[in-house]
């Protein structure tokens, strides 16, 4: 049981703040869980500098200091993780194909998931979709683990990553991952993906 610290209201409605929370705040390119805190839907959740609000859609003040029963919605969770892990694994595939690439940025939105690559070299597309299913094809572990406040991930013998989101625990969890387009600009490239599955 986690209890529930504060309450409030600001520009974005009302929110929750609990001692602890299962819930993924949106961030480092991946989005929110949602869920519920009691039976009060959880409508996003967010970083307030260094606090975590969980926005509802009632005002919550009458549980500030009870306990409260959470649940996260799992399956967008998992989805979040697979979408996010398959930018991990995109990232470590095109760096080792192409080593003036370096993965700077990855945004894990179902709706548009890229990462973008400081570099400016045209990539083969067709070779990193073949890559991206035959490693997947390998169902290498994914390690997650915490060295005091920083978090890790690993998958399978790519190098560690420092990451605070959430992945899946084996590739096959992804399914099928696309490579579907590149775009240049500013010394960058930017890599879209999907997930097929
Ligand atoms: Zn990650």
């Amino acid at each position: 049981m986690v209890y529930v610290k504060g309450a409030g209201r600001d520009e974005k409605g009302f929110y929750i703040i609990l001692d602890e929370t299962p819930f993924y705040p949106q961030g480092g390119g991946q989005p929110y869980d949602t869920g519920t805190i009691d039976d009060i839907a959880v409508e996003a959740v967010r970083w307030s500098e260094d606090t975590i609000r969980h926005y509802v859609s009632v005002d919550p003040s009458l549980l500030v200091d009870k306990s409260v029963c959470c649940k996260i919605d799992e399956a967008r969770r998992h989805q979040n993780s697979r979408c996010h892990t398959a930018g991990h694994l995109l990232g470590h595939i095109v760096e080792a194909f192409y080593p003036e690439l370096k993965a700077v940025k990855g945004h894990h939105y179902p709706d548009g998931s890229y990462v973008e690559f400081s570099g400016s070299i045209p990539v083969d597309l067709d070779r990193i979709n073949q890559e991206l299913m035959r490693v997947i094809g390998l169902d290498c572990a994914v390690h997650s683990w915490a060295e005091s406040t920083k978090k890790f991930v690993q998958i399978g013998s790519y190098n560690a990553w420092p990451c605070g989101g959430t992945h899946v625990k084996s590739l096959l969890e992804l399914g099928q991952v696309v490579a579907t387009k590149q775009k240049h600009s500013c010394n960058l490239v930017r890599i879209n993906y999907n997930l097929l599955l």
